[in-house]
C-alpha cells in the first residue's frame, strides 16, 4: 500500500508533496489538468504569455517570501513586493512538480475508504490505491463533491466556506490601454488590468502590448453563466471606460474560473480526521490567495509528519 495520495497538483498540493517526500513518504498527486499549478495559470498564445490566473507572487510570511524571492521584482504596487519567475507565475509550480510522482490529466470522480485504504476512480473508471492517507487539495465546492457521502466531521466544517468566480479576459493590442504596469481602477465591472509586457523578460518588443483584465468579482457572479462571447464583448465595452484608443485588437480571449476567490475562509490552514485518514487543504482554508495555500499544504505536512502515523 501507498503512504499517500494528494488529489490536486496546485500550489497547495505541491507544497504538500514537497514536504512529505524527503521523509521517505511516498506520494502520489492527482490533477486533472494537462499541466500543473492549478490557478497559478500561465497560458501561451503564440509568442505571448499570459498570467491568467493569480497575476505574480506576493506575500508576507517569511517561508513563502522565501520561496518567491529569488525571482524578479515586479514593480507594480507601491504597498507591496511582487515577484515573477520569467516564465510565469506557472513555473513555480513546474519547479515545485519537477521531482514528484504527479498523474496529469487524470480526474478524480470518486473516492472510497476501504479497509485496506483509500481508492481513488478517476474518469475511465480507472481504480488507483489502495492508499494509507488521503489529502484533498481541490477548491472547496471541488472537495465538497468528493466527500460527501463520507461520514466525516470534515463535512459539516466546510459548510460556511465560499469561494467567488472570476472571469478574465487577456488580449493583445496595437497601442498601450494603460500607462500603468497595473491599473485597479473603481468600476464595477473591471477589478484589475495587469499589463503582462511590463512584467521582467516578457516585453517582446517596444511596442508589444498583452494584457489580462480581471472581472470584478459581483459582475463575475452575475455573468458566470454566460456565454464566452457575450462575456468577451461586455468587458471590451468596459474597457472603453479607462482607455481612449487601443488601436487594433491583435487577439482576445476569455476564461473563467468558477471558483478564483476566497469569499469567505474556513479560518484554519487545513481540517484532518484522524479516524479516516483523510486531510483537506487548499487556499480557501486561509483565505490569502497563493500564499495561504502553500501555507496551508505545508502545515498540513508538517502536522502529518509530527504526528508520525503516516
Ligand atoms: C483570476 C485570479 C486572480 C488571482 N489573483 C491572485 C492574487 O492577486 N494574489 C494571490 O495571492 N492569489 C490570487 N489568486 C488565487 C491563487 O491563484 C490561488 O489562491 C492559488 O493558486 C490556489 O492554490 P491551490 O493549490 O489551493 O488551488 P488550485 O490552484 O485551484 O489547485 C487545485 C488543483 O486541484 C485540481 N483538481 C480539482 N479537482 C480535481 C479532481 N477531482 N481530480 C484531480 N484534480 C483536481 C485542479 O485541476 C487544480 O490544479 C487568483 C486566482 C485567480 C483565478
Amino acid at each position: 500500500m501507498s503512504d499517500l495520495a494528494i488529489i490536486g497538483a496546485g500550489i497547495c498540493g505541491l507544497r504538500c508533496a514537497e514536504v512529505l517526500r524527503p521523509a521517505g513518504i511516498t506520494v502520489e498527486l492527482f490533477d486533472k489538468g494537462r499541466g500543473v499549478g492549478g490557478r497559478l495559470a500561465t497560458r501561451r498564445h503564440e509568442q505571448w504569455r499570459f498570467d491568467h490566473g493569480a497575476p505574480s507572487l506576493h506575500g508576507e510570511t517569511a517561508q513563502w517570501c522565501e520561496r518567491i524571492h529569488s525571482y524578479h521584482d515586479w514593480d507594480c504596487d507601491n504597498n507591496a513586493r511582487h515577484y515573477l519567475p520569467e516564465l510565469g507565475v506557472n513555473q513555480l509550480a513546474k519547479e515545485l512538480a519537477e521531482p514528484l510522482n504527479i498523474q496529469r490529466g487524470c480526474q478524480i470522480q470518486s473516492i472510497e475508504r476501504r479497509a485496506r485504504g483509500w481508492s481513488l476512480i478517476d474518469q475511465h473508471g480507472s481504480e488507483h490505491g489502495p492508499y494509507a492517507k488521503l489529502v484533498i487539495t481541490a477548491p472547496c465546492p471541488q472537495t465538497q463533491a468528493l466527500i460527501k457521502t463520507l461520514d466525516t466531521p470534515i463535512i459539516k466544517a466546510l459548510a460556511d466556506v465560499h469561494m467567488t468566480p472570476a472571469w478574465v479576459m487577456m488580449l493583445v493590442t496595437a497601442l498601450p490601454i494603460i500607462t500603468t504596469q497595473e491599473l485597479r481602477p473603481t468600476h464595477d465591472v473591471i477589478r484589475r488590468v495587469s499589463a503582462e509586457h511590463s512584467k521582467p523578460e516578457r516585453a517582446l518588443g517596444p511596442e508589444d502590448y498583452h494584457y489580462v483584465v480581471e472581472a470584478a468579482v459581483a459582475w463575475s457572479q452575475k455573468h458566470e453563466e454566460d456565454n464566452p462571447t457575450d462575456v468577451q464583448a461586455a468587458l471590451m465595452a468596459s474597457l472603453q471606460d479607462i482607455t481612449t484608443d487601443m488601436g487594433q485588437l491583435l487577439h482576445c480571449a476569455v476564461h473563467r474560473w468558477r471558483y478564483a476567490h476566497t469569499g469567505r475562509a474556513l479560518g484554519r490552514p487545513y481540517l484532518f480526521d484522524s479516524d479516516l485518514g483523510l486531510a483537506v487543504a487548499g487556499d480557501w482554508c486561509l483565505g490569502i490567495g497563493a500564499e495561504g495555500a502553500y501555507l496551508s499544504g505545508e502545515a498540513l505536512a508538517k502536522m502529518l509528519l509530527n504526528s508520525g502515523r503516516h
